[in-house]
C-alpha cells in the first residue's frame, strides 16, 4: 500500500461494497423491538482525515442506536467535571467479561473495572448527575456532542431509551449494587434515565466520525481550534479504547486493527488513528462478543490498505 497518499476514496468505496456481499453478517441485537428490527443488511463507513476531508460510502448518512459508543463522551464530559478524581470510583483494566458482567464489583469492593463496560459507565454517569436533575445533564450531553460534531440535528430515539428502561435489569441490579458500596450515590432511577439516554444518541458514520475529531487532534476540536481535552487526556482516553474498548472481545480487536475503537451493540464502531484520521463504521449485525462482525472486518481491512495502525510508524 501506499502509505503517504492511499487514494482513500476507492479504499473506502471497495470496502462498503466488498461487506455488501458478505453473506455472514452476524446477529442483531434483540433486547428491545427498536434496535431488533434494523436491518442487517446496512453498512455505513465514514472516515474524516486531519485536514477535514471526509470520505464515506454506503449508508453513511443513515442514523443509528450509538449505544456504547456515548461512553467515551460521557468519560470525556466526566473528566472534565471532576479530573483524574474520577480513577478513585472507576479503573482502568480491561475487565475480560462481558459488556454487563457484575461479577468483579464483589471482590474489587464496586469499584468497576473500566468506564467503558456498564457498570464503570453507571458510575459516570452518577458522577455526570453532579447537582442536576436527569434532564438538566441528557440535555448537557447532547449539546456537548452536537458539539464535537459541529451538527445541531443530532438526537436521541425516545423509544429506544424507552426500551433499555423496560428491559435494563441487570444495568438496574448494576447500579443498586453499587450504590449499595457507595460508588453510586444518586438515586438508580435518575443515573439510569441519564445512562439510557446517553445510550439512545442517534448519530450517522458521518456524524460519528465528526463527534471523534479531538481524539485524532490531541484533544483539539479542528473546526474552532478549541482544547476539548489536554494532548495527554486525549492520549489516555485513546489508551483506554484501545484496551478496553471492545469489552472481552478488546484483545481481538486490538490484535486485528492495532486502532482506538469503541463499539456499541446498535453495531456501531468509533476508531481513531491519532493524528491521521476519525473513523466511523456501522453494521448492525454482532460477533458473538456483541461487537459489530462486518464493522470490525472493515476497520482490518481499511489498516491493511493504509497502514494506519498505532503501531505502524507513519
Ligand atoms: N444500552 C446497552 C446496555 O446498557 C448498551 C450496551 C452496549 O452498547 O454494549 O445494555
Amino acid at each position: 500500500p501506499d502509505l503517504a497518499s492511499p487514494d482513500l476514496a476507492s479504499i473506502v468505496h471497495d470496502i462498503a461494497a466488498e461487506m455488501r456481499l458478505r453473506a455472514e453478517r452476524g446477529t442483531v441485537a434483540d433486547y428491545i423491538p427498536a434496535l431488533a428490527t434494523v436491518s442487517p443488511d446496512r453498512f455505513g463507513i465514514a472516515v474524516i482525515m486531519a485536514d477535514g476531508t471526509c470520505h464515506t460510502a454506503g449508508d453513511a448518512d443513515e442514523a443509528f442506536s450509538i449505544q456504547s459508543i456515548s461512553k467515551v463522551f460521557a468519560l470525556t464530559m466526566a473528566l472534565g467535571a471532576v479530573g483524574d478524581a474520577l480513577w478513585q470510583r472507576v479503573g482502568r483494566e480491561p475487565s475480560g467479561s462481558a459488556f454487563n458482567s457484575i461479577v468483579q464489583l464483589e471482590s474489587e469492593h464496586g469499584i468497576p473495572r473500566n468506564p467503558f463496560i456498564n457498570a464503570g459507565a453507571i458510575v459516570v454517569s452518577d458522577i455526570l448527575l453532579g447537582n442536576h436533575e436527569p434532564r438538566e445533564a441528557i440535555g448537557e450531553m447532547l449539546r456537548f456532542v452536537r458539539a464535537l460534531a459541529s451538527d445541531e440535528t443530532i438526537r436521541i430515539d425516545e423509544t429506544v431509551a424507552q426500551g433499555e428502561l423496560q428491559t435494563g435489569f441487570r444495568n438496574i441490579a448494576l447500579a443498586n449494587y453499587m450504590r449499595a458500596f457507595g460508588n453510586v450515590r444518586h438515586p438508580v432511577e435518575k443515573v439510569l434515565g441519564l445512562y439510557f439516554h446517553q445510550c439512545a444518541i442517534a448519530m450517522s458514520c458521518r456524524q460519528l466520525a465528526a463527534a471523534g475529531r479531538y481524539l485524532m487532534a490531541r484533544g483539539r476540536h479542528p473546526e474552532s481550534g478549541r482544547s476539548v481535552v489536554s494532548p495527554r487526556r486525549a492520549r489516555r482516553i485513546n489508551a483506554l479504547m484501545l484496551t478496553c474498548g471492545h469489552y472481552d472481545g478488546s484483545g481481538e480487536f486490538a490484535f486485528r486493527t492495532g486502532l482506538p475503537g469503541k463499539s456499541g451493540v446498535g453495531g456501531g464502531i468509533l476508531a481513531i488513528a491519532p493524528g491521521v484520521a476519525s473513523i466511523a463504521v456501522w453494521s448492525p449485525g454482532l460477533n458473538e462478543r456483541g461487537n459489530s462482525l462486518l464493522g470490525t472486518l472493515a476497520l482490518e481491512r481499511l489498516v491493511e490498505h493504509t497502514g494506519w495502525s498505532v503501531f505502524d510508524p507513519v
